[in-house]
């Protein structure tokens, strides 16, 4: 197979985010110099964008992992990254890598391949893409083609409003998505505040979210009565900051965590007997229980009905702040009205109805109702089918006789229940043999900075076509270990994937991301569990992105070497 020539390929990122720097920073490292990154937005960030980072925002994962191994996160020190300081990490990433290669404000309305009809499955040049643009600064839209395209639009960039709470003409109080909240919060706090004549307004908050909560712990603060319905609450970790790092930074939570190949003497032991599913168990019962305690949180409340920290990915890592949503809430400071659903809105034009039949009256609404797939609105469903991003019926029955995955929780109706078929979360099964799509930022994961920044390596070797990156031979190989991922993560987490979006559930690794990671590195032939440590301190040894800041000479020198050999 001859060599590609990276400079001669012009590849598109769609999405200025995480994923897309490290992403775009790679490739261009790798030599894919005609490289363009497309966001809508007028900073790079994506979530992390300036724009949209609210002050209260507080990272949820491990102190401070999450950044690249190329540049330091500044700041990092006892307490919880804040958003700010993120958005600066991301301004400076792509200042000092990016320069020049992003296209802000421009909005990517339509993907395709230039005949629609076509039927090659492997193409050694690819026919490439056709993407529609539109410039956000004066709405003309243009055509630009492109070799290679990268997904990375985020399982959190498209608002999900439920069909039932789509607000009505006859409603007379604004409804908010959380998303929007922020960003439009200097006119709504205000008007908030002149609404009645004075007496205190109610502000109603739909989901149990962390976006709910941080908006529900501002408004309070700023004397607004503030009321959050919701039917289960979001769960968290919540630890002294000083946990030292061979707890808190170490594989000890991945190991704690069944995945679907069990790689270590330890993870079988822990899985697959009796013994070591009762640690596994005592290890998360104690996790949420210390949780609740350190937080304070009374046993009759029902901040105490969370999804489970191990079956669910609805969990925080919370810091234990006196005046967080958690302390108002205990306080009696912010309301909580739970179990039930929002289902709709009241006759008068000013309530929400709630699933009892009773009403709430309330002068706003917000959405904390999640977010919907961003690949939606780039493709038409032909061109989805084409390329295999749709969703297909989960049809694998393969099980794991894991003792700790005994007594799930219930699933919903297999009618309910959908999957992906997108190779290692990474590229669509049934495209896997053209390599020219690629998507980074849809594995669930909860170390995003070291999982895209593996992934972005992966990429790029399967864009390069290196010899060395083991890829399955054919698409019916790569849809059976697609079906079979699928069938893992509907027993690991079910009911999951109904709580996130297609562009955030390419696979659902959550705390398995070291072995996810591992799996990437041995794909592309290089050593895996990097942390390093002997058979007594491996699991404890801390976990860093700077393990990462070798790949692209490794993988250099590798296809140096295999080049040679041919
Ligand atoms: C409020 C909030 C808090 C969060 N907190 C955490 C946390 O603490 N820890 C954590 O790990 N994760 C958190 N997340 C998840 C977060 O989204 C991911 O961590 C990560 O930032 C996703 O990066 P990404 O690059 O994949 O996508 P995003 O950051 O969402 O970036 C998507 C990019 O795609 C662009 N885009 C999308 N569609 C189009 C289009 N049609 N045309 C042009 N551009 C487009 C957007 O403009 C943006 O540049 C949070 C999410 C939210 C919303």
């Amino acid at each position: 197979m001859s060599r590609i020539q990276p400079s001669t390929v012009a590849v598109a990122i769609v999405g200025a985010g995480a994923s897309a720097l490290i992403t775009g920073k790679t490739l261009l490292n790798d030599g894919f110099d005609n490289l363009t990154l497309i966001t809508r937005d007028s900073t790079p960030g994506g979530t992390w964008a300036g724009e949209r980072v609210y002050p209260a925002l507080r990272l949820n994962n491990v102190h401070g992992e999450y950044h690249f191994s190329s540049l330091p996160m500044p700041g990092v020190g006892a307490s919880r990254l804040k958003g700010s300081q993120l958005t600066d990490y991301m301004e400076s990433f792509a200042g000092q890598y990016l320069k020049g290669h992003i296209r802000f404000r421009t909005e990517v309305i339509n993907v395709r391949r230039p005949n629609a009809l076509e039927t090659i499955i492997e193409s050694e040049v690819g026919e490439g893409w056709i993407m529609t643009v539109r410039n956000l600064k004066d709405g003309s839209t243009e055509e630009l083609k492109f070799d290679k395209i990268v997904l990375c639009t985020g399982g959190c960039s498209e608002p999900n409003i439920p069909t039932e709470l789509q607000p009505p003409s006859s409603l007379q109080i604004p409804v908010i998505h959380s998303s929007k909240f922020w960003v439009n919060v200097e006119n709504i706090v205000p008007s908030l505040q002149s609404t009645d004549g004075g007496s205190s307004p109610t502000v109603v908050l739909v989901g149990g979210g962390k976006s709910t909560q941080d908006i529900a712990a501002f408004l309070c603060k700023k004397g607004i009565r503030t009321k959050v319905v919701f039917e289960t609450a979001d769960s968290f970790i919540s630890a002294p900051d000083w946990l030292p790092a061979f707890l808190r930074r170490s594989r000890l939570m991945s190991i704690m965590s069944p995945t679907i190949d069990l790689r270590s003497r330890l993870e079988r032991f822990l899985h697959k007997t009796r013994i070591g599913s009762m640690i596994v168990q005592s290890y998360w019962e104690s996790l949420q229980s210390n949780s609740f305690n350190l937080l304070k949180i009374p046993r009759d409340s029902p901040l105490r009905r969370t999804h489970s920290v191990f079956w669910s990915i609805r969990v925080n890592d919370e810091s234990y702040a006196t005046d967080s949503f958690f302390t108002l809430c205990t306080e009696g400071k912010i309301e909580l009205i739970a179990p039930t659903r929002v289902i709709g809105y009241g006759h008068d034009g000013r309530s929400v109805l709630l699933k009892s039949g009773e009403t709430i009256p309330a002068d706003a609404v917000i959405l904390g109702t999640g977010y919907g797939s961003s690949w939606e609105r780039l493709f038409d469903k032909q061109t989805a089918d084409d390329i295999g991003l749709n969703r297909t019926i989960p049809d694998s029955f393969e099980k794991w006789d894991y003792e700790t995955l005994k007594n799930p929780p219930a699933a919903r109706p297999k009618n309910e229940q959908w999957a992906l078929s997108i190779y290692r979360g990474l590229v669509p099964a049934k495209s896997i043999l053209r390599h020219d799509l690629a998507i980074n930022g849809a594995v669930f994961s909860s170390n995003n900075g070291y999982t895209f920044e593996a992934a972005a390596h992966w990429i790029s070797s399967y864009f390069l076509r290196d010899p060395f990156l083991k890829l399955p031979s054919s698409v019916e190989a790569a849809m059976a270990e697609t079906a079979r991922v699928a069938a893992f993560v509907q027993q690991r987490y079910p009911n999951m994937l109904l709580w996130t979006s297609d562009s955030y559930s390419a696979n659902i690794v959550f705390f398995g991301w070291p072995q996810y990671v591992d799996q990437l590195l041995e794909d592309m032939s290089l050593p895996s569990v990097r942390s390093g440590g002997n058979w007594l301190t491996w699991a404890f040894s801390t976990v860093s992105v700077e393990e990462l800041k070798t790949l692209k000479n490794e993988r250099g020198s590798k296809r140096d070497t295999t080049h040679q050999s041919l």
